[in-house]
């Protein structure tokens, strides 16, 4: 299969389906992962949240049928693809396919 080129986008449709997918795991106190597949390349990912201050976390999308976020307080955290492919034309010292998009995040 072919490596989609490096570039650096944002689509909103990556914000939909990787709200669709990604889990967030509570993976110690203060400490979460986000874990699921970039929606551009594919891959498996994971992105650490690391907070001391919130006691838990939950991924949460605004959408017609969700319009407001549930109680807590919702950060928006910006996630960006950390696949370790080779996309061609991607420059060096980078890692990932160039994507990133927004997730919607709730914490209490
Ligand atoms: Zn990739
Ligand atoms: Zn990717």
């Amino acid at each position: 299969m072919a490596l989609v080129p490096y570039e650096e986008v944002n689509q909103r449709s990556f914000e939909e389906e990787s709200a669709r997918r990604f889990t967030l795991v509570q993976v110690a106190k203060g400490t979460a992962e986000l874990r699921g597949p970039c929606p551009r390349c594919g891959t498996a990912i994971q992105i650490p949240l690391v907070s001391g201050t919130y006691k838990s976390f939950r991924l949460w999308r605004r959408n017609g049928v969700r319009p407001t976020p549930p109680p807590g307080e919702v950060h928006e955290e910006t996630v960006i693809c950390t696949c370790e492919e080779d996309h061609p034309g991607r420059p060096e010292g980078k890692i990932g396919c160039g994507a990133y998009w927004c997730l919607e995040i709730t914490t209490s």
